[in-house]
């Protein structure tokens, strides 16, 4: 079989991308051939698009790493996936195997790891060529809309609040209720903690306030950092998903002596850390990356049984630029998740 459909390519960074017939390969011994249905459209898409960070992608690329489909064609080495399975195409695309951290539990830190809609082509596009191993099984009872935006959202943040080393009836701050802050929420909820919720948008505090986060702070108002000290002592654990220096500067300052500063947005540029004031209050600071395939099973479990719900909006594919739009100019409450024919 030989597939040809649409796909968004990035041609040039901060340009937007171009809607074009493409021939998808045929899937390699172990590699799959997935029929997309769905797929959400991350922040991270952006950056990749308008090449942000310091490791770019390289050109031409198809940006996506929340994508839902079905198998089509199976690799001839594929034992753990058939045609008709559904499956989920993440951010780990593949890692090698073998290495310390693949061995240890920690391959989304594989050296070779690489990434789905960054160096390998992802899902917005009609096709899309995933490692067997590294694709994800969508529960049954899960619908493909529902679990999109857990492949990376979802998954970012249940592995960060994990990552904050946090018990039942800790607080946590989250800052940044978008597409993953949204979903941190009810994680944190999901496993007993108090939650502080902060954002610069009325339509993303609206949203916190009816998560039914204990807290929510309006960062144009109030000093996040002065606030949380004052109210409860500061956060035992705080998760920082916006993609603005000014939250993680508020970061530390929200965080509770011997408490973790979990840094998961990834705003371009760098911040000077407070090495006295970091040392005195005894605080960690801990880089989070997506999740482990582990992380993926239980992250889907979540929403599977209904105590995790992304907030999403429905475009078809053929929009993904203004889904694109939409998120660099905040526009977007909950996440996008983009529709194939
Ligand atoms: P999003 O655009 O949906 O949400 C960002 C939110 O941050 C918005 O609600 C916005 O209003 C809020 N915000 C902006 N400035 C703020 C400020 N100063 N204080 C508080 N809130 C503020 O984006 P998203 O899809 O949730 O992604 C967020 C970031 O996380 C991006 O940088 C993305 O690349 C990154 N990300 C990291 C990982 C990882 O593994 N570490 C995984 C996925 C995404
Ligand atoms: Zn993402
Ligand atoms: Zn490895």
């Amino acid at each position: 079989m030989s597939a040809k459909g649409l796909a968004a390519i990035a041609r040039k960074f901060h340009e937007p991308l171009s809607i074009e017939e493409m021939q998808f390969p045929d899937p390699a011994p172990n590699e799959v051939l997935v029929k997309m249905i769905v797929s959400g459209v991350c922040h991270t898409d952006l950056h990749a698009v308008n090449g942000d960070w310091p490791i770019q992608p390289p050109l031409p690329f198809v940006p996506g790493h929340e994508g839902v489909g079905i198998v089509v064609q199976a690799g001839s080495a594929v034992k753990n996936l058939k045609e008709g399975d559904r499956v989920g195409l993440p951010w780990l695309h593949q890692a090698c195997g073998y290495c310390e951290w693949c061995l240890s539990g920690w391959e989304t830190l594989c050296p070779k790891a690489v990434f789905g809609g960054y160096s390998a082509n992802g899902s917005f596009a009609e096709y899309a060529i995933a490692s067997a191993a590294y694709a994800i099984p969508i529960p049954a009872d899960l619908s493909s809309k529902a679990a999109a935006p857990i492949l990376c959202a979802g998954v970012t943040t249940w592995k960060a609040l994990k990552q904050a080393e946090l018990q039942a009836g800790n607080w946590v701050a989250i800052s940044g209720i978008g597409g993953l802050g949204h979903l941190a929420i009810q994680y944190a909820q999901a496993m007993g903690l108090n939650i502080a919720a902060i954002d610069v948008a009325d339509d993303k505090l609206a949203l916190a306030r009816s998560l039914q986060a204990n807290l929510v702070i309006d960062a144009r108002k109030t000093d996040p950092a002065e606030f949380l000290q004052q109210k409860i002592g500061g956060a035992h654990g705080v998760i920082l998903t916006a993609p603005s220096q000014a939250a993680f500067r508020e970061g530390l300052g929200m965080t509770r002596r011997k408490g973790t500063c979990v840094l998961v947005g990834l705003p371009a540029g760098d911040l000077p850390i407070p090495i006295f004031d970091m040392i005195l209050r005894g605080i960690t600071l801990r880089g989070s990356l997506v999740g482990t395939r582990n992380d993926q099973v239980e992250a889907l479990s979540f929403a599977s049984h209904a105590q995790v719900i992304a907030e999403i909006h429905l475009r078809p594919f053929r929009e993904v630029n203004e889904a694109l739009t939409g998120l660099a100019n905040a526009k977007v409450t909950g996440r996008t998740v983009l529709t194939f024919e």
